[in-house]
């Protein structure tokens, strides 16, 4: 059984159709990525599996129907967005950023809960040094550190992450993507949608190639990597 399944998802905005017929599946603890241009319906695959907009086909979560469920009821399952914007509360600290992050936990033992600031912070060293820090404060990149520890304080099993490279420098880049591989050992899913098909795919066990809204090419990243198309259109012709 896989973990996340979808089957002939369609999504419009209106009469426009924003994707479609999109099928893709990912296994626990693997990393799949989307990659293509702007405007091919990236964002939106994200959106409507996180239940922000209304969809039509199938996706199923550890074996059950995700269509009834709201976005409330998907966070319960452990389905967790990091959306391109990063949605932090600037005014407040990075640590009650992370408090927040935690807030589908509430129920659970504060034991719990510290041991995940815990991990959080050795996962990234920079958000502990600046834990009374305020969010709106940040540097970009420490802002995207903000945004993935704040969803790992939920302790997603399905990660999605909105383009995390967008912005960023290179090196920074690097950083956060060497993050995103450690997730594995984590046992978290992680779909990882991006433009920056190099290090998305340097990352990822297996890449989707979506353009105008349809899955075009799929297979294991290292093919992709290698596959004279995807180095033609997206890794600027050149090998690595
Ligand atoms: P980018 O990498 O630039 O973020 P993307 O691959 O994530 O692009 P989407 O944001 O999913 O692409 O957009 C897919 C298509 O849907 C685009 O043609 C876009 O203009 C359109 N679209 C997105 N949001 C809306 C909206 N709220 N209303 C109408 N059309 C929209």
């Amino acid at each position: 059984m896989s973990f996340l399944k979808v089957n002939g998802l369609d999504a419009s905005y209106g009469k426009i159709a924003a994707i479609r017929d999109i099928s893709i599946e990912i296994e626990a603890g693997t990393i799949v990525t989307i990659i293509g241009p702007n405007g091919a319906g990236k964002s939106t695959f994200l959106k409507a599996l996180m239940g922000l907009m209304p969809y039509k086909g199938h996706a199923s979560f550890e074996g059950a129907e995700l269509g009834r469920h709201e976005v409330q009821a998907r966070v319960g399952k452990g389905i967790i967005l990091v959306p391109e914007t990063r949605e932090l509360f600037s005014e407040m600290t990075v640590r009650d950023n992370l408090t927040l992050g935690s807030y589908s936990r509430r129920f659970q033992s504060r034991a719990s809960i510290r041991e995940d600031f815990d991990k959080v912070y050795s996962l990234f060293p920079r958000l502990a040094e600046r834990a009374g820090q305020e969010a709106g404060t940040l540097s970009g990149g420490e802002r995207q550190m903000l945004a993935l520890g704040r969803a790992l304080m939920a302790r997603p099993k399905l990660l999605m992450l909105d383009e995390p490279s967008l912005g960023l420098a290179p090196i920074i880049v690097r950083e956060i993507f060497q993050i995103i591989a450690n997730l594995r050992s984590m046992n978290v899913g992680v779909l990882l949608v991006e433009q920056n098909a190099r290090a998305a795919l340097q990352t990822a066990d297996f890449g989707y190639v979506l353009e105008t809204g349809e899955i075009v090419m799929s297979g294991p990243a290292p093919d992709l990597l290698n596959h004279p198309r995807v180095m033609q259109t997206y890794l600027g012709g050149s090998t690595i």
